[in-house]
């Protein structure tokens, strides 16, 4: 006898040149990648080894979309991320591997409920209602490895209404994209259809119905997002 419950769809993100898509299995983010945002977190930026935190596949949705501004917050934030999409399993893998691993790169935003996740660290609580939020992880379209080069250096960019609110380089990782993926692969088998957030730069802030998102990381096809009315 059928349950009735529909099987969810799955999450395809958009690669250029190719119609048939990424499929999205995981997505991990890394804590404090940029030492000017450890410090305006309060955090020390010496180079502590990368942290991580998941949300779920179904997070991730695609530029132009409308991200509904969430219940249980009164203070979302923007926060500009290289994101790299993982073409490729392995386990403990070592940082000269990794890259043989990535299938391409996208820009990215990870969402935030800013005032739960300020809770969660003051009492020592998971982050999970805090980043982990419906429509929270906008991704552009992912360019393929060969064609984005390493992305180990180049402008990323934050624009809210036009005005720019963070600006770094790729350069001013604390752990650039071949150690992040060493270390995940350290705790998990990485897997074809992973993604991985790979953290932001200073500047974060709230944003309020209406507000239009731009993340640009250098010639990466740009992502842009509206904030939207209260989630249904
Ligand atoms: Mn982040």
């Amino acid at each position: 006898m059928s349950t009735g419950i529909a099987i969810p769809e799955p999450v395809i993100a958009q690669v250029e040149g190719s119609g048939d898509g990424f499929p999205v299995r995981r997505v991990f983010c890394v804590g404090r990648n940029y030492a000017d945002h450890a410090r305006e977190m309060g955090g020390d930026p010496d180079r502590e080894p990368p942290f991580f935190f998941t949300k779920w596949a179904e997070t991730v949705v695609p530029s132009g979309s409308v991200i509904p501004y969430p219940q249980g917050t009164s203070d979302f934030h923007f926060e500009a991320e290289l994101v790299v999409a993982i073409g490729k399993g392995g386990r403990d893998l070592t940082p000269e591997q990794s890259l043989g691993h990535v299938h391409g790169y996208a820009a990215g935003l990870d969402m935030t409920r800013r005032d739960l996740q300020r809770e969660a660290r003051g009492a020592g609580r998971p982050w999970d209602t805090a980043k982990n939020v419906e429509k929270g992880s906008p991704l552009g379209v992912i360019r393929p490895a060969n064609a984005a080069g390493a992305m180990s250096r180049g402008d990323i960019r934050m624009l809210v209404n036009g005005e720019v609110r963070q600006h770094s380089d790729l350069s001013c990782l604390i752990w650039p994209v071949a150690d992040v993926i060493s270390f995940l692969s350290r705790l998990y088998r990485i897997e074809p259809g992973d993604l991985i957030y790979t953290g932001t730069p200073s500047g974060v802030g709230p944003v309020v119905e209406g507000d239009r998102l731009r993340v640009e990381i250098g010639d990466l096809a740009p992502l842009d997002v509206t904030i939207g009315g209260a989630a249904e």
